[in-house]
């Protein structure tokens, strides 16, 4: 026998994770220039050149001695340097002693969740949300509810308050967010940081905010990420060099306790028992030194604004309706039909690869990751035009 919830992750379909083998296989028959692939969010600007360089560099001044474990939370001179970066940045007080290195922020989410969940317990997610918090949550053992988004996808505060209960454990925040571009205000933490606050008084239970942050570098328009560690105290940093570094695959990224919540040290130690659970300890020795180097430079990430730019104007000259995205990369388009599954597979006939929303927690959209060659966008406008007539 094998369990079943683990069996049934396996196996169950990932809208993105198909549309992206499907690409592979398309690309090979008719060429990858005339398929239109914009299913992964695998970042298409370059790293800085300070992250090659300091490969070669550490490999020469170190040596072999670079691939041996590192103490399990990381290097402590890594952790201080990134202690020392959010406290200028976002004034938290942390010191390295509650900021934990991960393999990327997949494995600072796992970790909090098993850190504070007991069985039983509720996560809130808010749609649309990065598709893995599902299995996340459900691996610590939460129970996932969800909150419809607003139509705009600005902070659905009503549909949080009606979701809370004695049993909400933690709330997953997600500025920038995948898939809809939007950023979360100042105005709006501040808001939620009074709604999560009224429910711990009401029930004595504390309600632990989770902010999954790897898009927190790539905001346009004037628009501003709003750090939510200083809007509420019972609140976990959980963060990835994946994409504003452009480095995915190397699995790099943190999660920080906010030093002003009420045992932070005791809620960090169940964090690290939990990464010590799941085999998450001693994170790539030679990225962490890396990070160490490049800490403070980023990809160019204002090639993503002009893909951005260009994506909206095509398509909504092409009549699409979309809430323009505020930060990330990925715009999150209406479907031509309430059915986003059928959608998605009439717009592969037209080379055109946009993962359906429903894994997203919501119905009747598409995905489109702009972190692409700009040539796919500018190239994929007929395409999208003749979906759009196949509709008519
Ligand atoms: N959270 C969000 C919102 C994401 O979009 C992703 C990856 O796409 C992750 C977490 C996982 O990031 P990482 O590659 O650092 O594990």
């Amino acid at each position: 026998m094998l369990p079943e919830k683990t069996l049934s992750w396996g196996v169950s379909r990932n809208c993105m994770r198909e549309l992206s083998a499907y690409g592979v296989r398309r690309k090979q028959e008719i060429g990858a220039d005339h398929v239109y692939d914009f299913a992964l969010g695998n970042p298409s600007v370059l790293p800085p050149a300070i992250v090659n360089q300091s490969i070669i560099d550490i490999i020469r001044e170190e040596g072999n001695t670079v691939h041996a474990y590192t103490t399990a939370a990381g290097i402590p001179s890594l952790r201080a340097k990134i202690a020392d970066d959010l406290n200028a940045r976002f004034d938290l007080g942390i010191g390295p002693d509650l900021l934990y290195i991960s393999t990327g922020a997949a494995a600072a989410l796992t970790a909090s969740l098993h850190g504070v969940i007991i069985p039983g317990d509720e996560v809130i997610c808010l749609a649309p949300f990065f598709t893995e918090y599902r299995v996340f949550s459900e691996c610590a053992g939460a129970q996932v509810v969800v909150v419809p988004p607003a139509e705009d996808f600005s902070l659905n505060l009503d549909g949080i308050r009606a979701a809370l209960t004695d049993r909400t454990k933690a709330l997953i925040i997600n500025s920038p967010n995948n898939p809809s571009g939007a950023v979360v205000s100042a105005e709006e933490l501040n808001q939620l940081g009074d709604l999560l606050r009224e429910q711990e008084a009401k029930t004595g239970s504390t309600i632990y905010l989770i902010s999954d942050e790897p898009y927190r570098e790539i905001v346009y328009d004037g628009f501003e990420y709003a750090c939510p560690l200083n809007y509420y105290d019972d609140s976990i940093m959980c963060y990835s060099f994946s994409k504003a570094l452009s480095v995915p695959g190397e699995r790099i990224g943190y999660f920080a306790v906010n030093p002003k919540m009420n045992d932070a040290a005791n809620v960090y130690a169940s964090l690290v028992g939990a990464a010590r659970g799941l085999g998450y300890v001693n994170p790539p020795a030679l990225f962490q030194r890396v990070i160490e180097r490049s800490l403070g430079s980023y990809s160019d990430v204002s090639e993503y604004k002009t893909n951005r730019d260009i994506l909206c104007n095509g398509l909504r000259e092409l009549g699409y309706e979309f809430v323009e995205p505020q930060g990330a990369f990925y715009l999150f388009m209406k479907a031509l039909e309430p059915d986003a599954l059928a959608f998605s597979e009439r717009a592969k006939k037209y080379e055109l690869l946009l993962p359906a929303s429903n894994d997203f927690g919501c119905e009747g959209y598409v995905r489109i990751s702009y972190c692409v060659a700009r040539s796919t966008i500018e190239n994929s406008m007929p395409a999208f035009k003749a979906l759009m007539e196949s509709y008519r």
